[in-house]
């Protein structure tokens, strides 16, 4: 298939508390298919961002005593630096409170809407939810409180600007139904079909000054009202591409929205309604093209509870993002999330589910297959390996790895540049098991992200993992080892062959193994790739997480292993966890020179 260009999403939290564990799921779910598109060949965007308009940010801010710009500011920089914490490529991250394409964007906007009819004044009465921020028919309330909060609704009496919503219906089911709007799993869109069905009713896009506490973007030509937050959060996917400028400032917007193959948006179930429905139709009626797709995913439980509305007043420890990073890495965080949480149903996570997933595969399969590799090709053959000729079908994924935005990836295409496989060994006969996950794994990933099953493209993955350890179990290249010494020729040969594919397992599996785990896929390029015909020495990639105590331990990363040239290795150097820093990205984002990091390659003669 050519090249695609690919435009990606998540949702834009409220930021009326810090981030907590649910918030991380969509981030990295999106950061694997980004790194994913972006490794074989396609053209990619990832946006994130902060909703700073929503009036429970006011509520909040009103609660801690302090000025709603000051708690938004405070919060949005908790959510912008979890772009370090869990090694996410974003490429953009607009704050729809202070980012300069935000608001004439959403004017823009609102005005197309207006000139299409779409938007009128009506005198309204409704029951209203703040924690919701939406109205409810009574008969959707649970006795009389809301259904999702169960606190109890207001009735608000005011006259607002409507969206003619009802005009709509018809087309969206029909976008929907033959799969031009695509919303995955099939169990959303048919519950988005019945939505429609049961008939769509005009809704309430702006809020008075007074109800919007004098927050938000007012309501071009109307000083007395205040832009309804979800229009306003829903316009971030276009405003940020200066959508509706003149040209060409509204180049961005002509390239990754207009003609982009694929617009991809990432939601969780709460605002399905919002992104199928309510976001479509704003589009519809101002003339611009649709999403291609809305992907759906359900929510994580904490030790059994609700985490995805915490309390305002903050996360527990337990599921703070960057807490657990701190402490576990983010290759154990990312790891979890992809891994153990299904394409559909919520999920309950544990501390201790999370070090238990780690520890069995990353430390005991993975970190396991790496160190026995390595400690063989140096007990054996002083880490100088032949590598056997890549399966059909990775070179060009190797190549394709290297990732502009993330330093401590961008070792991984130097250390794994095809160095001509035509001159390789084929791979022995006895490794066809090895060599066939190998050559499957490329469509077998390709396959479970197409239909945003996460969980399968993670598990096709491990399947390297798992086909190397058993090759080393069946062969036991130790045994080989022993008797080359004790003079057998033949099985010194053998133990060539039997390591050459070891190690080429152990190279493709960082490049496979990059969009969900980029940190571990550098550290394993370092440890396995081919500085200059010569491992380096052996050092763990993943530690074993000790759960020793309630109180939880710093993660215990390897010391800084010097390279072939004498300096340190630059890949696993980048590799570690360094001092947080806090990094600007309410701006344009910044992009990490990836020169820097050209690996051990380089240094040879
Ligand atoms: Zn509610």
């Amino acid at each position: 298939m050519s090249a695609q260009r690919v435009y990606l999403s998540t949702t834009i939290p409220y930021v009326n508390s810090r981030p907590h564990l649910g918030h991380t799921l969509e981030l990295v779910q999106a950061d694997v298919l980004a790194r994913h598109h972006r490794r074989i060949g396609d053209e990619v965007r990832l946006q994130s961002g902060t909703d700073d308009n929503s009036l429970k940010n006011v509520l909040a801010a009103e609660r801690e005593g302090i000025s709603t710009r000051e708690l938004v500011n405070r919060n949005a920089s908790a959510f912008a630096v979890l772009r370090d914490d869990l090694s996410l490529s974003v490429d953009d991250f607009i704050r729809t409170s202070s980012d300069p394409r935000h608001r004439p964007g959403v004017e823009r906007l609102w005005r197309a809407c207006a000139a299409n009819g779409d938007l009128y004044r009506k005198a309204y009465q409704g029951l209203y939810c703040v924690g919701c921020e939406q109205f409810y028919a009574e008969t959707e309330l649970a006795a009389g409180k809301c259904p999702d909060h169960g606190t109890p609704v207001e009735l608000v009496a005011e006259e607002n600007w409507f969206f003619r919503l009802s005009r709509y219906a018809g087309t969206l089911a029909e976008l929907i139904s033959t799969g031009k709007l695509r919303i995955e799993p099939a169990s959303r869109r048919n519950e988005v079909l019945g939505f429609i069905a049961g008939g769509l009713e005009d809704f309430s896009a702006s809020r008075s000054v007074q109800r919007a506490r004098g927050w938000g973007i007012g309501v071009p030509d109307d000083p007395s009202q205040v832009i309804y937050v979800w229009w306003d959060a829903l316009g971030n996917y276009i405003t940020s591409l200066n959508a509706g400028a003149p040209a060409p400032r509204d180049a961005d917007y002509q390239h990754w929205w207009v003609n982009a193959d694929r617009r991809v948006h990432l939601v969780g179930k709460g605002v399905l309604r919002f992104h199928a429905v309510y976001w479509p139709a704003i589009l519809l009626s101002a003339g611009q093209p649709l999403p291609t797709e809305v992907f759906v995913h359900d929510y994580l439980t904490a030790d059994g509870g609700k985490i995805s509305k915490s309390a305002p007043t903050g996360t527990p420890d337990s599921t703070d993002p960057a807490r657990l990073s701190h402490r576990y890495g983010p290759d154990a965080v990312r790891w979890w999330l992809l891994r153990d949480v299904p394409r559909a149903g919520d999920t309950d996570f544990t501390v201790a589910k999370l070090i238990t997933r780690a520890n069995e595969d990353l430390a005991n399969g993975l970190g396991n297959l790496i160190s026995r590799v390595v400690s063989l090709a140096h007990s054996y053959r002083d880490g100088a390996v032949r590598p056997c000729r890549r399966p059909d079908g990775t070179s060009r994924w190797l190549a394709a790895a290297a990732d502009p935005r993330d330093a401590r990836a961008a070792a991984i295409p130097a250390v794994l540049a095809d160095p001509g496989t035509d001159a390789l060994p084929d791979w022995p006969d006895d490794a066809a098991s090895l060599r066939e996950a190998i050559e499957r794994t490329p469509a077998a990933v390709a396959t479970a992200l197409a239909r945003f099953d996460f969980r399968a493209a993670a598990s096709a993955v491990f399947q390297i993992v798992e086909q190397a350890n058993r090759y080393v179990d069946a062969t036991e290249p130790w045994h080989l080892g022993r008797a080359e010494r004790a003079g057998d020729v033949a099985a010194g040969e053998r133990l060539d062959r039997v390591l050459g594919a070891l190690v080429t397992a152990c190279q493709v599996l960082a490049a496979e193994i990059w969009p969900f785990l980029p940190d571990l896929a550098a550290r394993i390029a370092a440890a396995c790739g081919d500085c200059g015909g010569r491992l380096p020495k052996p050092v763990p990639v993943f530690p074993r997480i000790e759960l020793a105590s309630t109180s939880l331990p710093r993660p215990q990363y390897p010391a800084l292993a010097a390279g072939p040239s004498g300096r340190q290795n630059p890949a696993l150097a980048a590799s570690l966890p360094s001092a947080r820093r806090p990094r600007r990205l309410d701006s344009a984002p910044g992009r990490e020179k990836a020169s820097e990091v050209t690996a051990c390659r380089v240094n040879q003669p």
